[in-house]
């Protein structure tokens, strides 16, 4: 018997459902591109699918060093089983080179290399541009706690060594990426973990030998050849047939090997 499920919330590249257990999400990614708070917008056949997946694999990754993450498992080819939580309403973006709204903001040339690792936050507030903010603004106004804080930073700058070096690997350069985080409640317990994707659309990915553009840059400058750029970051990942080719509409096939026995039934 099929029944219709609660939608909880559609968001621009991903719609959310009520989970099969109590405290369960069901994560659907989108083909939508959008960029510029959404006044950029345009489906991407493809685009999700391989966001699903490329999420899936840095989260089971990230999951492997210890980082808590809200990912259960990748349900089908546009589906991820989730952890409902409380979204904390921060945007914490990791710099390691300088780019997009940085590189405008203080007048810093795209592609120069950062003395360190850089961590900002911006409100997540699509009404207001999702302004940038200090950790100042976070406790006062209790959008998240001292600890939570802490916490935060703390996973922010061991994922992005973590994913600096699985990028390097595969000759991709990591230079910036948007983390979310969320509140699980267990009982009593209260715990921050890592929430939302991590995709080509929420890092900047360039290529180290030609410094071509791997991410959603492609969308947001025109330069076309998104879902071949995320085809490509798939592949390298060890995630895509290197035998598929790169067809704008066309599936991507997944690697039989690499698939979950128990997922796409
Ligand atoms: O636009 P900006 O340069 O601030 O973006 C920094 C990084 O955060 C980029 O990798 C971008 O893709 C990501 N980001 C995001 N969602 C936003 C804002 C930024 O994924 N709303």
């Amino acid at each position: 018997m099929t029944r219709k499920r609660r939608q909880i919330y559609e968001g621009k590249a991903k719609i959310l459902y009520e989970g099969p257990e109590p405290g369960t999400i069901i994560q659907y990614f989108k083909d939508d591109a959008t960029a510029f708070n959404a006044e950029k917008k345009e489906v991407i056949d493809g685009k999700g699918v391989l966001n699903n997946r490329i999420s899936e694999h840095i989260f089971l990754r990230l999951g492997e060093i210890g980082i808590p993450t809200h990912f259960i498992k990748r349900l089908n080819m546009r589906e991820q089983l989730v952890h409902q939580v409380e979204i904390i309403p921060l945007e914490v973006i990791v710099r390691n080179v300088a780019a997009g709204t940085m590189s405008k903001r203080l007048g810093i040339e795209e592609g120069t290399a950062l003395p360190r690792s850089i961590v900002e936050f911006c409100l997540k507030d699509d009404a207001l541009g999702d302004p940038l903010i200090a950790e100042e603004h976070i406790t006062a106004f209790q959008w998240a706690s001292p600890q939570e804080l802490d916490d935060i930073m703390t996973m922010a700058l061991r994922i992005n060594d973590f994913m600096s070096g699985m990028f390097a690997g595969i000759g991709i350069k990591l230079v910036d990426f948007k983390l979310e985080f969320g509140r699980q409640y267990e009982n009593d317990m209260v715990r921050t973990v890592l929430a939302d994707e991590i995709s080509p659309d929420s890092c900047r990915l360039w290529d180290v030998k030609t410094q071509k553009k791997l991410d959603k840059d492609r969308f947001r400058r025109d330069l076309g050849g998104l879902v071949e750029a995320y085809q490509e970051v798939a592949e390298r990942l060890g995630i895509l047939n290197r035998s598929s080719e790169p067809q704008k509409g066309s599936r991507p096939v997944l690697v039989k090997s690499d698939r979950d026995p128990k997922a796409e039934k």
